[in-house]
């Protein structure tokens, strides 16, 4: 799919039932393994850093490695990078690739919530706001939800799992239609499956970049659309898997390719059980690059993030924060 990107697609010929169809899909896929991932060294890591002393002395500081930011782990079989083979992008060649970066025009993130977000399954869209916020450090605005009709973005039924689908291409096509004039970029949010094409099975978030659209569902991030119990905390688990990826797919809307350096939320993720393994955070490298795009203040950014997090109760990610920021306190 050009100048997009579809994420964690499979193709449609996994069994019936929905846990099989994930074991099913990680399985035949496996045969396709295209060679061990040749993890970087920590020189490699360093130098895809670049020369931390063009950056502020405050900035560097956030930057420096630490324990807090771990070498990517070693895939397993199923996993994103047994499965696909990404160079990574070093700070350099980000900013060689000339990302879009917000300006004085277009430098407001919008979400378009499309169709229904039934409160018991649904992540709070004001919260979700509020991360996009503060993660990006972009004025973000959540549009009147648009309905779509019932026959809108060629719906279909997915013939293994029974669920309602809609093309995720054809909505990228609608939301074109919809881009504010001030927009950063436009996002659509729905609890509406995807489908990417007819051939396959199923999308969690689809963009296009130089168009500035991307729409993601948060539909799989329930674990009752698995048919697994929903724990008494079934709801912050779907407001943070909503969370993270709205993190990762915003990031590639800044041009930041997946991450193979560090574990980071920017890395690929085969599989929801990877994905969820995946930090909340950006790794050095990854925050470097947007903060090139973004050119925010740091400091404010982790604040504002640490207050979200303690304000959901998400103590290891405020403590994480907590540590970069005790970084400045440091002679
Ligand atoms: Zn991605
Ligand atoms: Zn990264």
């Amino acid at each position: 799919m050009q100048n997009s990107l579809g994420e964690t697609v499979r193709p449609n010929i996994f069994p019936r039932m929905k846990r099989l169809l994930w074991f099913g899909a990680t399985l035949l896929t496996t045969l396709s393994v295209w060679g061990a991932f040749d993890r970087p060294s920590q020189n490699e890591r360093l130098s895809a850093l670049g020369n931390l002393y063009e950056e502020s002395d405050i900035l560097r500081r956030l930057l420096t490695s630490s324990d807090d930011f771990s070498p990517i782990r070693l895939p397993g079989p199923n996993d994103w990078l047994s499965q696909h083979h990404e160079d990574g992008e070093t700070f350099e060649q980000y900013k060689n690739s000339e990302p879009n970066r917000p300006d004085s025009i277009r430098r407001v993130l919008y979400l378009l919530p499309l169709g229904r977000f039934p409160e018991e399954a649904s992540p709070p869209l004001e919260d979700i706001r509020a991360y996009a916020a503060a993660y990006f450090q972009l004025e973000t605005r959540i549009l009147p939800a648009y309905l779509p009709t019932d026959e809108q973005f060629v719906p279909r039924q997915n013939r293994h799992t029974g669920q309602r689908q809609v093309l995720a291409t054809s909505v990228l096509e609608f939301l074109k239609t919809r881009l504010p004039a001030d927009a950063y970029c436009l996002l659509g949010v729905t609890m509406e499956d995807l489908y990417p094409a007819p051939s396959w099975n199923y999308v969690f978030g689809q963009a296009s970049l130089g168009e500035r659209v991307g729409v993601y569902s948060f539909v799989r991030y329930d674990p009752a659309f698995w048919d697994e119990e929903r724990g008494k905390d079934y709801r912050d688990v779907i407001l943070r898997r909503s969370c993270k990826v709205l993190a990762h797919e915003t990031g590639h809307m800044f041009g930041l390719q997946h991450c193979i350096f560090y574990d980071c939320v920017l890395n690929g993720s085969n599989h929801l059980v990877e994905a969820d393994s995946r930090p909340q955070q950006l790794c050095p490298l990854c925050l470097r690059k947007l903060h090139y795009a973004g050119n925010f203040d740091a400091v404010k950014r982790y604040e504002q993030l640490r207050e979200f997090y303690r304000k959901h109760g998400w103590f290891e990610d405020a403590d994480w924060v907590e540590r970069q920021l005790a970084k400045l306190q440091s002679p």
